[in-house]
Order: C-alpha cells, then sequence, then structure tokens
C-alpha cells in the first residue's frame, strides 16, 4: 500500500461521510457534458468529476503515460492497456492532485473551473468497449441453490465444480451502462405440464447480482497467465446485473449452457473501482477442497470484503427496499483463479475484457442474490415492506445494485447499477 491508501488524506473537494467517492477511491469512469464533448474519461471526487483528458491537456501524466492521449477517449482500453504501474503512477499523481495540502488544483479557480464539473451534469457511458463477456458461476452457494432446485440436493453441485471455475461465453453487444430500461424478452419456454413449448414474453423474469472485473493488459493467443502473476492482467471492477429469463433458460439451457435467456442485456455500473484502491481490503480467499489443480494454486490466494446490496422498487412502493445483503467473500473462485483457467489453454484476453463473477449468494437465505434463490423458484414469494408481493420482477420494477468496501471512516464504494423493467413488445410475441 503507498500514500493513496492513507485513511487520514483529505481533498479539498468536499466529500460527505457517506459518500462512494472519497480520495481513497479515485474510480474511472467514461462521461460528457456540456461542452464536454465527445466523451472522455474522469475520476469521481465527492460530488463531482475530475476531467482527465483536462489534467492530460496540460501535461500532468506525461511521465507516467507518455506522449498519446489515454484519457481523452471514450473508453478506457488505451489505459488498461497500459498495465499496473502506470495505472499507479496515475492515481498518485491524481490522489496529489485533489490533496487538500497541494495547491496546484485547490489555488488555481481556473484551472478548477476547467476540471471539475458536477456529477449531476454528467452523462455516463460503458467505461471499456468490451470485446469478450465471460460470465462464471463462482459462489458455491448459488450454484448449491440452483443445483438443488434443479437436480436435487444430493446432485446440487455438478461433478466439475469444485475443481474448476465453470463459465460461458456472454455477448458484449449486449452490455448497457446503468439507467438503461432493460425490456422483457419473448422466448420460447415449455411450461411444466405443457407437451408441446410455447412463445411468448417470458413469465419469470430475474436480476443476478454480480460483479465483473476488467481485464487490462491482455495475453497473446497460445501463451496462459499463470495464477500468481493474473492480478498484473486485472484493473478494476464494476457492479453487474445479468439479467436472466428463468423460464426460457430452463428450456433452451441443455446441452451447451444458457443462450437467449442471458444474451439480451447485461447491466454495468459507470465507475470502475481499481483494484489498487481495493488493496486494503483483500482478505485471505475461502479454503478450497478439494485442493485444486497446481495451475490453479496461487502462492497466496486472494479475495476482497466488499458489501453487496440488490434493492427493488416497484411502481407502487415510493421508495427502494433492500432484497439481498451479501459479500463478495463468499465467492469460491477467485479472480486471479477465473483469469488463470480462462488462459490456460491459450485463450486470448484483450484489454477492456469483463470477466462477470457469477451470481454473488452468501450462505443465509437473505444473502441470496437472485429472485430464483430469493423465492426458491417462485414457492416463497417475497413480500416487501408495503405488502406487495414478488416470485418475479414485473414490468415497471427497478432493480438497484450498489456495493462497498468500508474503511476506517470512509467507503471504497461503487455507486449504483440501476434499470427498469419494460414490458415486452407485444409485436414480437406473434
Ligand atoms: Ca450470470
Amino acid at each position: 500500500m503507498n500514500a493513496t491508501h492513507d485513511p487520514r488524506r483529505r481533498s479539498f473537494v468536499a466529500v460527505p461521510p457517506d459518500s462512494h467517492f472519497p480520495i481513497q477511491n479515485l474510480p474511472f469512469g467514461v462521461f460528457s457534458s456540456a461542452g464536454r464533448e465527445p466523451a472522455r474519461i474522469g475520476v469521481a471526487i465527492g460530488d463531482q468529476v475530475l476531467d482527465l483528458a483536462v489534467i492530460e491537456e496540460r501535461g500532468f501524466f506525461h511521465e507516467a503515460t507518455g506522449n498519446a492521449p489515454v484519457f481523452n477517449q471514450p473508453a478506457l482500453n488505451d489505459f488498461l492497456a497500459l498495465g499496473p504501474s502506470a495505472w499507479m503512477r496515475v492515481r498518485g499523481i491524481i490522489s496529489h492532485l485533489l490533496n487538500a495540502e497541494t495547491p496546484t488544483l485547490r489555488d488555481d479557480a481556473s484551472l478548477r473551473a476547467a476540471a471539475l464539473v458536477p456529477q449531476a451534469d454528467t452523462r455516463m457511458y460503458l467505461p471499456s468497449q468490451v470485446g469478450d463477456y465471460t460470465d462464471f458461476y463462482s459462489s458455491r452457494d448459488h450454484a448449491t441453490n440452483v443445483g438443488t432446485m434443479l437436480r436435487g440436493a444430493d446432485n446440487a453441485l455438478m461433478p466439475n465444480w469444485l475443481h474448476l471455475p465453470v463459465a460461458y461465453h456472454g455477448r458484449a453487444s449486449s452490455l448497457v451502462v446503468s439507467g438503461t430500461p432493460v425490456r422483457r424478452p419473448c422466448g420460447q419456454t415449455k411450461p411444466p405440464n405443457a407437451d408441446a413449448p410455447v412463445f411468448g414474453p417470458s413469465k419469470s423474469f430475474d436480476f443476478e447480482l454480480e460483479v465483473g472485473v476488467l481485464v487490462g493488459p491482455g495475453n497473446a493467443m497460445g501463451e496462459p497467465v499463470p495464477v500468481d502473476r493474473a492480478a498484473g492482467h486485472l484493473f478494476g471492477l464494476v457492479l453487474v446485473n445479468d439479467w436472466s429469463a428463468r423460464d426460457i433458460q430452463a428450456w433452451e439451457y441443455q446441452p451447451l449452457g444458457p443462450f437467449l435467456a442471458k444474451n439480451f442485456c447485461t447491466s454495468l455500473s459507470p465507475w470502475v473501482v481499481t483494484l489498487e484502491a481495493l488493496e486494503p481490503f483483500r482478505r485471505p480467499a475461502p479454503p478450497q477442497d478439494p485442493v485444486p489443480l497446481p495451475y490453479l494454486r496461487g502462492a497466496e490466494d486472494w479475495t476482497l470484503d466488499i458489501t453487496l446490496e440488490a434493492h427493488l422498487q416497484t411502481p407502487g412502493s415510493a421508495m427502494p427496499s433492500r432484497i439481498t445483503a451479501t459479500n463478495f467473500h463468499h465467492l469460491y473462485w477467485t479472480l486471479a483463479q477465473q483469469l488463470a483457467h480462462h488462459t490456460v489453454n491459450g485463450c486470448p484476453l484483450r484489454p477492456g475484457d469483463l470477466l462477470a463473477s457469477g451470481t454473488v449468494s452468501g450462505p443465509t437465505p437473505e444473502s441470496r442474490g437472485c429472485m430464483l434463490e430469493l423465492t426458491w423458484r417462485g414457492a416463497q414469494p417475497l413480500t416487501l415492506p408495503g405488502g406487495e408481493t414478488r416470485a418475479s420482477l414485473q414490468d415497471g420494477d427497478r432493480l438497484i445494485l450498489t456495493g462497498w468496501a468500508e474503511g476506517d471512516g470512509y467507503r471504497i464504494g461503487f455507486g449504483e447499477v440501476s434499470g427498469e423493467v419494460l414490458p415486452a413488445r407485444l409485436a414480437d410475441a406473434h
């Protein structure tokens, strides 16, 4: 750890105590605002955004990133490709500039006006141009619950599950940023007692509370990344809502896994919280039994202590209500193991690729990360504070995921990822 992690460091930009964006965080995102077009890269501080294109143009990053502009860009990919030493130097420069003790920006009113913009005046975009998106299935509690519902408790985990981080290839083309509505999909389903499948709007619409990691420098095709070098290829984390149509999934998924039940929309939070900012929240990874094969065994297996919550707001409720509280450290497979496994066959990853964790469920009923588990496949509908019940998401419902790591007097937060469910297009149902 370094001076950027010092819990006593304060910014001259006002940061309320419950803010997700104190000077210890400094998450990166892509934004635009009036007069700041096209979109460029900024860092959140309190309720402001520091426009890194302006800071870069003034030459502050020259030593760290070289001549080519990496922040006057509509995506983080070029910065991600630079790797951990450049990321660390840039974070150090930004933390120094925003430090209450540093006069450079603090005492220069014209530079402040040029470089700081209220978050309320910005529009946010996807943080990277994602070439490929992979969705893992790394929560043992989630896999056990889903397996129990589908196959019974005795066969809950498939024989491979404790030996490798199971995943499938998702669809980068349907990734959207927080705030984008999600339309209920139509598809083919087979009701339990029907002889033949039917077509129509999904009747079992769900969210999945996940955390995604953005890949930094990639690996050449044919060259695996060893598990102990995986961290050097991982930049930072975002919240992911992997919207799911359970009835479509149940009919289509065998034998090749999820397809149309998953690839119509996946929502990301706009601010990327760097692994460097999260260093104070590293924890030993959970024990693994059986011991995995050597290529998945790191010298030091770590995870992160990040509180994660899901909140649901129905059209009939004035406020969202919390329906899930869980933690990233419940995941069985680590970020490093996911990356090492993904590349062990020589599969090339590229800067900006997204690896999502899979639903993050904990061991208790309140810590389950999707409606499928929270309602036990609809058998135990949720009762919301206003008395409404939900077995699955209804049209007009808004689902919000949030998360943060709790420091001593500060929070390293992710902000949120939200989306409202729109009715299916009826024309699609015929
Ligand atoms: Ca998923």
